[in-house]
């Protein structure tokens, strides 16, 4: 036995049965036994005071950009076409020392405040093995679980979407990208697979396209063939706006969910956003078992809309949660997109999503996106030892009346006193244990300061416009739809 928490309260996941008292027992990375308190001594483990502590399952953030770190504020006010402009032409360029300090600080912010994985759909530009190697060696340094999906792309929709609305097509956006062969990224994704899949036993790659209407069926079918080799999964953006639905119907003649179904790679799929399905939609993605991330402050501050997430579940898709990049989110605490998710889908009409469901997302539902299932979100004998402890005497859990509900609605993460990873103490009082979190910071602020000094500029300011003058003319003239959509949603 290598480390016990000794007389702390256990919520093994979101439902069970809270037990009182007891000794959480931890083997190498893995919990060995939740027993009666003092049942055994022990000798020679560390042991943690685990008095007024419970023990959860650690929460999983399953979708953010690392690189967004520093770029916290940007584009406040602006919807996803135009921040997404405005966002990438200020940020400028990063080395791969720039990659390590954004991944790096978000880790201790996201273990600080008792999120234990992640997934990192990482934003290059242009991608590159070495930035993904830098991106992972920061989480190897914290200590922290991840799946990194190299973020890629090859296509720009704009331009025809324009066509379509009758604008002049401006390439407002495609003139901020590079774009890769095809077979190049693909050999980039199996060479970071190869060194990188299972590392340390805490690290992951995942294919990463960027979004159904970013990628041709070539590179969305290399990725999922090299995906596939692997034994990965395929993460990426899926109908975050209304624009990108009405881009997938103009470009391809057919929905995005369908687009994915039909090219035979929504199988072990996670899809961040998910807003603006379609009809049949929540079907498929039940049918073929696809994981839908929900971001939902994302969702607000870019004002794309609300997922249905109470269509999803009760259609049996499973639905993690995320706090997607900071430069669209403005943080990396899970507690708030825990609140959100609880708050955000109840109307008058209809029931919204529990608070219970809320804390299952944030356990189960990312362990699937990381296909990890129990394994990871369940606090049993043999389970990963991935556990965050909280304190009971805090300001958000001392006043529960009802625990589930006010870990959902009540913690804001200032109440994260321990954090095990794969059964070792990543943070411990508040202070992760592995890295200097102070100069983390220090450098993530540097970078910062770098950064805000590009200010946009008149072609960006200009190229900005074109869009939401796009994302009007995409709504004007699919009212109809989109109130349709509203409605099911
Ligand atoms: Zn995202």
């Amino acid at each position: 036995v290598t480390l016990v928490v000794r007389g702390c309260d256990v919520l093994a996941a979101p439902g069970r049965e809270l037990r009182a008292d007891v000794d959480l027992v931890v083997e190498g990375a893995r919990i060995a036994a939740i027993e009666p308190s003092g049942a055994a001594p022990h000798a020679g483990a560390t042991v943690i005071d685990g008095r007024r502590l419970l023990a959860i399952p650690g929460l999983v953030n399953a979708h953010t950009h690392s690189p967004e770190n520093p770029l916290r504020g940007v584009g406040e006010g602006l919807t996803l076409e135009p921040w997404l402009r405005v966002m990438l032409d200020v940020s400028g360029p990063y080395d791969a020392e720039d990659h390590y300090v954004c991944a790096l600080a978000g880790a201790v912010e996201m273990l600080r405040s008792g999120a234990t994985a992640v997934v990192d759909h990482l934003l290059m530009t242009p991608p590159r093995t070495e930035a993904v190697d830098a991106v992972m060696r920061a989480y190897r340094d914290v200590g922290m679980r991840a799946a990194v999906a190299p973020m890629v792309d090859d296509l720009d929709f704009t331009g025809d979407l324009a066509r379509a609305c009758g604008l002049p097509d401006e390439g407002a956006y495609s003139r901020q990208r590079r774009h890769l062969p095809a077979a190049e990224l693909a050999a980039q994704l199996d060479d970071v697979m190869c060194r990188w899949q299972g590392a340390e036993g805490r690290l992951d790659v995942l294919a990463g396209p960027s979004g159904v209407q970013w990628c041709g069926d070539e590179l969305l079918l290399a990725l999922a063939d090299v995906a596939a080799r692997h034994g990965a999964g395929l993460h990426l953006h899926l109908l975050e706006t209304f624009v990108q639905a009405v881009a997938c119907r103009t470009l391809f003649g057919q929905g995005a969910v369908r687009r994915l179904d039909v090219l035979g790679v929504l199988g072990r799929c996670s899809l961040a956003h998910a807003v603006w399905l379609e009809d049949d939609d929540v079907a498929i993605l039940a049918e073929r078992g696809a994981v839908v991330v929900h971001n939902p402050a994302a969702n607000l501050r870019l004002a794309s809309g609300r997922a249905p997430v109470r269509a999803l579940l009760d259609g049996g898709v499973t639905v993690a949660l995320g706090t997607d990049g900071a430069a669209s989110s403005d943080n990396q605490v899970m507690w708030d997109q825990l609140k959100l998710a609880a708050l955000v889908h109840a109307d008058p009409w209809r029931p919204g999503i529990r608070a219970l469901e809320a804390l299952t997302m944030a356990t189960a539902g990312g362990a699937a996106v990381l296909g990890m299932g129990e394994e990871l979100s369940t606090l049993e004998p043999g389970r990963l030892a991935d556990v965050t402890l909280l304190d009971r005497s805090g300001d958000g859990l001392a006043g529960a009346a009802d625990l589930e509900v006010a870990l959902a609605l009540s913690e804001t993460g200032r109440g994260v006193r321990h954090v095990l990873v794969g059964g070792e103490l990543v943070v411990r009082d508040g202070r992760c244990t592995r890295v200097d979190e102070d100069a983390a910071r220090a450098r993530l602020r540097e970078q910062a300061e770098r950064r805000r000094t590009r200010r946009p500029g008149a072609a960006t300011r200009s190229a900005a416009a074109q869009l939401e003058r796009l994302r009007q003319a995409v709504w004007s003239r699919n009212v109809e739809d989109a109130a349709g959509a509203r409605r099911r949603g």
